[in-house]
């Protein structure tokens, strides 16, 4: 089995069966030692640290603290439990930064993208679950098939239609997303390589695998296949599935591939990218760190994202 990427790993049992029974939820609802997470505006709440050796960590509220938090928040969502202790993702949003932070009483609201890669892994998991329900939950307020309001069921993770005959079930989504690293045993003269492109919009220098989301009516194979060819016109073959990792921001599921290139000659589509070039192991190994200050001229993508494990395991294989 593959190693756990940052934002997998959760811990928690998510009691799937158990979330069904109103009395149970309503139980942990109301417990004191219950665990709440709030969310505000996609953002989680964080204690950071002094000592540049100790990571960011989660800040758990419970007891009063954690009922009057609750009893603001627009959605809760029990995200699991672990022995008799419920784990629940609280929504604030709907109040203004300097009140959701005096609420919750200790601690700042921060973007798991900023600070994700600082954390332990599965603490990473936990915030990226419940900044997903947050998300889904602010985004399905209404039905999708007749447009009435919707209400949350089943401690969070159901929404029902509330039309007349109330039978449209909304679940929550995953989009997902293909990425892959696309290697040449010799595509220019200088032995193996592989191809990184970089978008305008990322920072400067840092090149990373292709990717792109999976249309309807398509499989894994074929998406990459057809990703790889529409940004660079690099034609493929040998897709072959590596890991996968929950990407949070806002919804995806990374799908991670390694396929073998069977052209080597590189047009790009400049909508998509602002570069692809094939790098040799040499050439990548200069590469400077995602967060490097000043700046490095080239970098590698960011350490918690599976581009990067995809990169580095490819790293390790063809360096023997
Ligand atoms: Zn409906």
């Amino acid at each position: 089995m593959a190693k756990y990427l940052n934002y997998s790993g959760l811990t928690l049992d998510r009691a799937a069966a158990l979330r069904r029974d109103e009395a149970w939820v309503a139980r942990h609802l109301a417990h004191t030692q219950t665990c709440i997470l709030p969310v505000w505006q996609g953002r989680n709440l964080i204690h950071t640290f002094e000592a540049a050796s100790r990571p960011p960590e989660p800040v758990v509220l419970t007891g009063g603290a954690a009922h009057t938090l609750m009893g603001e928040a627009g959605t809760v969502v029990i995200l699991g439990v672990e022995g008799e202790t419920a784990y629940v993702a609280a929504d604030i949003s709907a109040l203004d930064e300097d009140a959701a932070t005096a609420l919750a009483g200790t601690g700042a609201f921060e973007d798991l993208r900023r600070i994700g890669a600082l954390m332990a892994g599965d603490q990473g998991a936990l915030l990226a679950y419940a900044r997903g329900m947050a998300h889904w939950h602010a985004r399905h307020r209404f039905c999708g098939v007749c447009g009435a309001p919707t209400q949350s069921r089943d401690a969070g993770h159901m929404r029902q239609c509330l039309n007349a005959d109330n039978s449209h079930m909304h679940f929550p989504r995953t989009d997902p997303a293909v990425i892959m690293l696309v290697a040449h045993d010799n595509p220019e003269g200088h032995g193996p390589a592989c191809l990184l492109g970089r978008q305008k919009k990322w920072i400067d220098g840092m090149y990373s695998t292709l990717a792109g989301f999976v249309d309807p009516g398509e499989s894994l194979e074929e998406a990459v296949a057809r990703e790889v060819l529409e940004e660079s016109t690099i034609r493929i073959t040998d897709v072959r599935y590596q890991a996968s990792q929950p990407w949070p921001f806002p919804s995806s599921l990374m799908l991670g591939f390694r396929a073998m290139a069977t052209t080597t000659d590189i047009t790009i589509d400049r909508r998509e990218l602002e570069d692809a070039r094939w790098f040799t192991p040499a050439q990548i190994r200069a590469f400077g760190e995602w967060g490097d200050e000043p700046p490095s001229k080239n970098r590698m993508p960011r350490k918690d994202s599976i581009a990067r494990h995809l990169i580095d395991d490819w790293l390790g294989d063809v360096e023997g």
